[in-house]
């Protein structure tokens, strides 16, 4: 017999993934300049060239067989420690190669990262809104994921509504900043208040509460600004990181997860991924992938395009009357829908050819998120025709 677990799965299909693939077939019908896909958020800038010639100087003049060996089970150690000593250097850390696992992507590290620190019943906290997949995530690991409502002024984080949720079960709390899909950028303020919640909340319950820090977009981030750096303000924090956003890499799958070293058990944490890797298949990133990276470990992609983006879809959106707050950084941006029911509100956006999609799975109701990593040339053209669906169809 088949699983049921993952059977029952089957119903529940991500809707972005429904969104996009929606807008291909809508594409293929009456040609896909004339869909204005808002829904995947899949890079739309190439990676750097020096990407591109670290791989293929590595395919031309490496040793094939070592290029192609397996990677030792907890990474590459040159690679680990180019990650290692960029995170030092541009975040005053002090990780060595040993607090460093390289993953397949965020999803890779957030995999190893809940399986270290939770238990099958434990309680994981997020904060709305929150990416979708963190419910498959922690599923996955056996634990529970609570959803602390969203200050939907800010959308930084709501204090009393976490401090109401928090109990003795919870043994991990999950942020994503800069934030898909709201494009928040946690302040330091922010980080600050939460590191002494968490902290008075372990002396409280006599127990470790890990920060997982999940930050695929934490260089994309607007207005010449920075993300402060969430494992500086409290020492049990384990950060994913991946470079799909970045270096434009998604497909290749490549991220890690660095151990804060005052973390409790920190030494045995990279090891522990380890071991959890051999039960879930994961097994590294690959060795060409892992050595290429470390190569332009300080770069990114052009990521401007999405500052421009970002600045073009406010001012319409806000020229048009929707209440947004304005994104800090990704590139999402996240604005109240002009009636209540978002999925309502998407689907008479179809009509348009407008995908948009709507803030029920991200945990906030009557949003919308739309992923503005496309060309600015579509951008413009879909801002009359966001006029048009507002005023047609809302008045
Ligand atoms: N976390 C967030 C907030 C994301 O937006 C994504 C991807 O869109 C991921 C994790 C997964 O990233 P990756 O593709 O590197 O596994």
């Amino acid at each position: 017999m088949i699983n049921e677990h993952y059977k029952a799965m089957l119903g529940g299909k991500s809707v972005i993934r429904s969104l996009s693939e929606y807008a291909t077939a809508r594409g293929a019908e009456i040609g896909y300049d004339n869909v204005y896909d808002y829904s995947l958020g899949n890079p739309s800038v190439p990676c750097p060239p020096a990407y591109t010639d670290a791989t293929m100087a590595l395919y031309r003049d490496a040793d094939p067989v070592a290029l192609h060996g397996y990677s030792p089970s907890l990474g590459i150690p040159s690679v680990r420690k180019a990650i290692a000593d960029s995170l030092d250097r541009r975040f005053g850390m002090d990780y060595t190669a040993d607090h460093i696992f390289p993953t397949t992507g965020a999803a890779g590290a957030l995999a190893h990262a809940l399986r270290c620190v939770t238990a099958p019943g434990d309680e994981v906290i997020t904060f709305a809104p929150y990416f979708p997949e963190y419910q498959p995530y922690v599923a996955g690991c056996g634990a529970r994921l609570t959803v602390v409502p969203a200050d939907t002024d800010t959308f930084q984080i709501n204090f009393n509504a976490f401090e109401q949720a928090m109990n003795p079960a919870v043994t991990a709390v999950l942020i994503n900043t800069p934030n898909n899909p709201s494009g928040a950028v946690y302040s330091a303020a922010t980080l600050e208040r939460l590191a002494a919640v968490l902290t008075a909340k372990q002396a409280e319950y006599g127990h470790d509460i890990f920060l997982i820090s999940d930050e695929p977009y934490r260089e994309i981030v607007f207005d010449g600004g920075t993300q402060p750096y969430p494992s500086r303000y409290y020492d049990n924090t384990l950060s994913c990181y991946s470079w799909s956003k970045s270096l434009s890499l998604p497909g290749e799958r490549i991220g890690y997860v660095a151990v804060n070293p005052r973390a409790t058990d920190a030494e045995l944490i990279v090891p522990m991924c380890g071991q959890i890797s051999r039960g879930t298949g994961h097994n590294c990133p690959a060795s060409s992938v892992q050595l290429a990276v470390a190569q332009v470990v300080d770069m990114t992609s052009d990521l401007s395009v999405y500052e421009t983006n970002m600045n073009l879809l406010y001012d319409a959106l806000t020229g048009i009357g929707f209440d947004v707050v304005r994104p800090g950084g990704t590139f999402y941006i996240f604005p109240k829908a002009l009636e209540d029911d978002a999925t309502a509100f998407c689907m008479k956006a179809k009509e348009y050819d407008l995908i948009l999609v709507p803030s029920d799975s991200f945990g906030v109701p009557g949003h919308f998120r739309m992923a503005y990593c496309i060309d600015t040339e579509k951008v413009k053209r879909s801002i009359p025709v966001l006029e048009r669906f507002a005023h047609e169809v809302y008045g």
